[in-house]
């Protein structure tokens, strides 16, 4: 099964245009001031799955309000699933092929 991977990521009020990138650093990059969600170019469909859905996650907490404090370590688990949970959810709802892509049927 080809896995085809989303070509946008929509966020709360946040659109990422994604894409897969021959050579780049990371296995993926969020770059929030672009707008963009990189992966890096060749990955198994399982690694690809992960990856993204790790970069979604990022986008996600920073849509929802978290920024400066991104790594303040006092907040608790809870407090983080709970402010990402929303849009993660949102993400999946929204975002044409991203929940069939992460759920390995696209
Ligand atoms: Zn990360």
């Amino acid at each position: 099964m080809t896995t085809a991977l989303p070509k946008k990521v929509l966020v709360g009020p946040l659109v990422f245009d994604v894409a897969a990138v021959a050579g780049a650093k990371d296995w993926g990059l969020t770059d929030l001031q672009a707008g963009t969600i990189t992966l890096r170019a060749g990955m198994t469909p399982e690694m690809q799955r992960w990856i993204l859905a790790h970069e979604v996650m990022h986008a996600a907490l920073f849509a929802s309000g978290v920024m400066d404090d991104a790594n303040d370590l006092t907040l608790t688990e809870e407090a983080w699933v709970a402010r990402t949970s929303p849009l993660f959810a949102d993400a999946l709802q929204r975002s044409p092929g991203l929940a069939e892509f992460l759920a390995g049927a696209a």
